[in-house]
């Protein structure tokens, strides 16, 4: 039988509840345990697949397909593990279970109520994944801050947990803010007090008080939140801001959050934590030796959670190639014919993001028509990939009029269009071509020699496709489909030979992307990146040189 450890907030949102709740499974798994983590979400959508990036960062879509909260993005890149449509729920979803079996009638006449019922729905969620046998953990982060209206049932089935499980096999975490008052240069306990009052109001108490704060908390502090929130004090863990994500779970390892969550749990078997890759990638990404600067164009530039993954993965590249990568934020909106040169001048990669919709398309085909016929290296990720099929259909293939019927639908050349079994399709939510698919390569494509190997598996979520009638006709002038769906023919990656380095995958590397295991494409490409930099110093210094003379 597995274990449950409850992750809960309070005090603020965006205290990095995710990442407490990665770093501490990281430590788990760690030391030998199978742990997953899955997140609780208490909004009325039934997934954030329709919701806009602006709201709530980045769709993080997984192997089945689902369409999830970010934090499962985190919960994969920290632990290497999948994750699925099972480990993100939220209240939506909840309640469409419950009306759908009202709906036929399995609740014999009963009057269907929030306790028990949807209460009975939300444990059994949080159970499921420990019912497999896989785990020996499960953790649940519960999203939102202690208090919300919209979160009680969540708690209320915490508290119904306390006490219908064993006690050796229940923990609950709170995640709380200690403010630094700099003109009293004090730290302050009562926000955190007061939380953890707050919770105990609705009968669930925690065993382990994590504060996130900016300066160390003296023992003096942590007595008195042992104190006042009755925890012992060595369950008061302090999470001291961090330079990275990634140091989080080293924090919380000389904290102990895994020994004294495993004490309460009765785990006594367990191995010094085996982290020597974790820490081989940390001293990678502390101590850079060169630097490298990509362009990300999309349209959501300003929220930097709306490219999540993306970023992470460019953190990730970074270490394995042992350089900096800084990224610069371009909007496409901007950016037109004249001003390109200046928009991209520094630039050492640039790419274009996935995205929806109409809005800046222009400035995106501009700027890959730059990286194209400046040797500057290009990756195009799923919209950024169709944007540079189009860019090519209208300058090299001459097709003047080349569109997405996204953006055009009575375009004359869509040579990016909408797949047949979509077309049918009327409902938005979950209707994507969503999940993994396999893809085979051309051999001696670049393709090839990134992921070494002729057969991979990635993660899509797009309504539109390259189309393939026009597929000769990219082919003969020098843009070649070296990945393709083996049962549809559909083309997942497009690239071009005669340059150094321009690909456009259909799918969205970024997802698979893991501290331990970095996407391919993203590790050539900041190579691609690198390499394109030192000519570019060296073409400077030969210059200069033959000022000199
Ligand atoms: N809007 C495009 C499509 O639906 C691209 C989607 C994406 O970039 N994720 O095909």
């Amino acid at each position: 039988m597995a274990k449950y450890i409850f992750v809960t907030g309070g005090v603020t949102s965006s205290l990095g509840k995710g990442i407490i709740a990665a770093s501490l499974a990281k430590l788990l798994q760690a030391r030998g345990l199978r742990v997953t983590i899955q997140k609780f979400d208490p909004y009325i959508n039934v997934d954030p697949g329709t919701l806009n990036p602006y709201e709530h960062g980045e769709c993080f879509v997984t192997e089945d397909g689902a369409e999830t909260d970010l934090d499962l993005g985190h919960y994969e890149r920290f632990l290497s593990i999948y994750t699925s449509q099972a480990n993100n729920v939220t209240t939506g979803r909840i309640y469409q279970t419950v009306i759908n079996k009202e709906r036929e009638g399995a609740y014999l006449g009963k009057t269907v109520q929030v306790v028990p019922h949807i209460t009975d729905e939300i444990k059994r969620r949080m159970l499921l994944l420990g019912k497999t046998g896989d785990y020996d953990i499960v953790i649940s982060e519960l999203g939102g801050t202690v208090g919300d209206i919209e979160s009680l049932p969540f708690i209320e089935a915490v508290r119904q947990l306390q006490w219908e499980l064993p006690e050796e096999d229940v923990v609950v975490v709170h995640l709380t803010l200690v403010p630094y008052l700099r003109a009293a240069k004090e730290l302050k306990t009562k926000p955190t007090q007061h939380s953890v009052k707050m919770m105990s109001e609705t009968g669930v108490h925690p065993d382990i008080i994590v504060c996130r704060t900016e300066e160390p908390l003296s023992n003096d502090i942590k007595r008195k939140i042992a104190l006042f929130c009755n925890v012992k004090q060595e369950a008061v863990i302090e999470a001291m801001d961090a330079p990275t994500i990634y140091e989080v779970p080293l924090a919380m390892l000389r904290e102990k959050l895994d020994i004294i969550c495993m004490k309460k749990l009765n785990i006594t078997n367990y191995k010094e934590p085996e982290l020597e890759k974790w820490k081989g990638f940390l001293d990678k990404l502390k101590y850079p030796k060169s630097k490298v600067t990509i362009g990300l164009i999309g349209k959501y530039i300003e929220l930097q959670d709306a490219y999540k993954s993306i970023l992470e993965s460019f953190i990730h590249a970074g270490a394995m190639n042992e350089v900096k990568v800084e990224v610069v934020n371009v909007h496409s909106e901007y950016i037109t014919g004249e001003n390109v040169a200046e928009k991209l001048e520094g630039l050492d990669g640039l790419l274009v993001a996935p995205g929806f919709g109409h809005r800046g398309i222009e400035g995106k085909i501009i700027a890959v028509q730059y990286a194209r016929e400046h040797a500057l290296p290009f990756f195009g990720i799923c919209l950024g990939m169709q944007m540079s099929v189009i860019e090519y259909g209208r300058n090299v293939l001459g097709l003047k009029d080349a569109h997405s019927t996204e953006m055009d639908q009575l375009t004359p050349n869509p040579v990016i269009n909408m797949m047949e079994e979509q077309k049918q399709i009327t409902m938005m939510g979950g209707t994507m071509r969503l999940g993994s698919y396999p893809c085979d390569i051309k051999e001696g494509t670049l393709a090839h020699k990134i992921y070494g190997s002729l057969h991979v598996n990635e993660r899509h979520r797009h309504r539109y496709e390259f189309n393939n009638k026009y597929l000769e006709q990219y082919e003969k002038s020098g843009m070649v489909a070296s990945g393709r769906n083996p049962e549809t023919g559909l083309v997942e990656i497009m690239e071009i030979p005669s340059h150094p380095f321009f690909i456009g995958v259909q799918y969205h590397p970024e997802l698979k992307s893991t501290v331990e295991k970095p996407a391919p494409l993203f590790v050539s490409f900041i190579d691609a990146a690198k390499k394109y930099n030192e000519q570019k110093s060296s073409r400077k210094s030969s210059v200069l040189q033959n000022e000199l003379n």
